[in-house]
């Protein structure tokens, strides 16, 4: 396959404008921005003064979801100025109506869908409504990986996750039906590995796949399976960029070519990432690698027109152009331009071969570079914890939400034996014994609603969880786990409760949502009422 003409590679989605993406908010100068447009780019420039809540923070945030916390609120409204009030009082409308919102679910009648993301999204609010087979509402559960801690066993897999409120430790423990994962399982610092098992433990079904998220946890290991796409599809019509692999820094000695770029251990964010001009450089980020046991790659530094991230949510396919205007080298850090970017066959064609992997990819993207000299070269895949990018988040967001009822739908089945039927049986003719990939797939061609390729890996659920457990302990509840097949519940606790001992607390509470105590969460969204309304009076007067 040929490559786009670099005159006039990409074609542009009309309507979308360029846009600045939240990095850290730095005075953005028109004449300097439209300065830096690629030739053929729409001109317009809007800023967006969106933040990042915090160094980690995955997603961009949008407007329409805001951060909860009064904290963060307050770090976005001292940031806000003049024009940006509009968007401040916007954001207080949001967190208001999330903070009074009391959902009720169904006792008997709902799914638990855990999702694990940062505090940026409210997940919830994408699937207020929806019902699974009739009359099943799927009741939310969101928190980060951090807050998580959990049991598996035969019987299935219970999490419980821990939230300080009012000073006060609250616990909630359930059993999940379906898992939404948005977060890596691995960065900087961080390895959720060990949870990562737990839920295979209960085989609950995921977006992405649990093989997948696994298999994510190395970007070498996902490169070199692009290595085999690459030796399939040939080298013009995949055009990877040329990657060497070093399992240490011992066989650091030099690098082809330079100027070159490192890649060490598995961080996201451009983590991890620096240049090497000269090989004495390239020594002297190999003595670094030297302290840490992590393996390293090395690429050559593509002199960059543009990146281009094309996305794959179910059977939505986007593309964007992204460019550093904060003259960072990495368009991941700083401030960057976007813009919407018509899908070409040749990325959708790329996006469909790497979404076969693993087990199939519900979501996934990809990242290349073009050079100044028009040539592509594939850098990288995310999975489904991929940032989302650009002013159509909103919409991505709920494309997600489809694409996880649609799978819910397919995979959380209510059974009359829900009580002593393990997780994975789908029915009691479809028995999942084995890693559950391999059957989904054939059970998805007759319910793919969506018409996605991939696969989930595990089939099936105990049925719908039932609310109103109490205890005094979750410990001691997470060893009653058995007597009910699937159940939820909410403790309070002083001391540090349902983690290992050796743990520390958790560092910060995750967004409260959906609890099954109602006069608890009805002080709860009492006092977050009242915090915030102060908050904003003293901001922008009395509200
Ligand atoms: P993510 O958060 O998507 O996982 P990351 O930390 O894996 O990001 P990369 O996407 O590999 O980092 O690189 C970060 C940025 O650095 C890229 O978006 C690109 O702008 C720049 N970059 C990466 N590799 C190269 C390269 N070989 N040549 C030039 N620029 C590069």
């Amino acid at each position: 396959m040929a490559h786009e003409d670099s005159s006039k590679p990409y074609q542009e989605v009309s309507g979308r404008t360029l846009k600045s993406q939240s990095g850290p908010i730095q005075p953005l100068n028109p004449s300097s921005v439209s300065g830096a447009l690629p030739s053929g780019s729409s001109q317009t420039v809007n800023v967006d003064l969106s933040l990042n809540l915090k160094s980690g923070s995955k997603t961009t945030s949008a407007p329409s979801s805001p951060a909860k916390t009064r904290e963060s609120l307050l770090q976005r409204v001292h940031s806000l100025t003049g024009a940006a009030r509009d968007q401040g009082a916007s954001i207080l409308g949001a967190a208001v109506s999330g903070a009074t919102r009391s959902q009720s679910y169904s006792k008997d009648k709902h799914y638990i869908l855990l999702v694990i993301d940062d505090q940026n999204t409210d997940w919830s609010k994408y699937f207020r409504g929806r019902r699974l087979h009739g009359d099943y509402e799927i009741r939310v559960e969101q928190t980060e990986f951090r807050e998580i801690s959990l049991t598996g066993s035969e019987a299935g897999t219970i999490v419980s996750m821990a939230a300080y409120r009012n000073g006060t430790k609250v616990i909630r423990s359930f059993k999940p039906d379906f898992l939404l994962i948005r977060q890596n399982l691995r960065d900087a610092g961080e390895d959720y590995k060990n949870l990562l098992l737990g839920f295979m433990y209960g085989g609950i079904p995921s977006i992405n796949n649990l093989t997948a998220v696994y298999n994510f946890q190395d970007k070498p290991w996902v490169f070199g399976h692009l290595l085999g796409l690459q030796r399939r599809l040939g080298k013009e019509n995949f055009p990877l960029i040329q990657q060497t692999y070093y399992p240490d820094y011992r066989e650091m000695v030099t690098a082809s070519r330079y100027p070159v770029v490192i890649k060490l251990g598995h961080a996201h964010r451009g983590v991890g990432k620096a240049r090497a001009e000269t090989n004495q450089e390239f020594l002297d980020l190999a003595s670094l690698a030297a302290l840490t046991n992590a393996y390293c790659t090395a690429e050559p530094y593509i002199d960059t027109k543009y990146d281009v991230h094309v996305q794959k949510i179910g059977n939505n396919y986007k593309a964007f152009m992204r460019k550093s205007i904060s003259g960072n080298w990495k368009s991941n850090t700083g401030s960057a331009m976007l813009e919407q970017l018509a899908v070409s066959e040749r990325h959708r064609t790329w996006l469909d071969h790497i979404a076969q992997l693993f087990g199939g990819l519900d979501i996934c993207a990809i990242e290349l570079l073009v050079g100044k000299d028009g040539k592509e070269h594939i850098i990288e895949v995310n999975d489904s914890a991929l940032s989302l990018i650009g002013d159509s988040q909103e919409e991505d967001r709920r494309h997600i939400a489809d694409l996880v009822a649609a799978k819910m739908q397919v995979y959380c089945r209510h059974t009359t034996s829900t009580k002593t039927a393990p997780r994975g049986s789908l029915s009691s003719s479809s028995q999942v014994t084995s890693p559950a990939e391999d059957q989904a797939a054939a059970h998805l061609e007759s319910h793919n609603s969506l018409g996605s390729i991939s696969t989930i890996s595990s089939i099936g659920s105990t049925g719908p969880a039932t609310d109103g457990i109490t205890a005094s302990d979750s410990y001691h509840q997470l060893q009653r786990r058995d007597s009910k097949a699937s159940q939820s519940s909410t403790t309070t606790s002083t001391a540090p409760v349902g983690r290992r001992p050796e743990d520390p607390a958790p560092s910060r509470a995750p967004f409260y949502r959906q609890g099954s105590q109602s006069q608890t969460q009805g002080e709860d969204t009492e006092d977050t009422m009242k915090n915030l309304r102060k908050t904003f009076a003293g901001i922008f007067g009395d509200m």
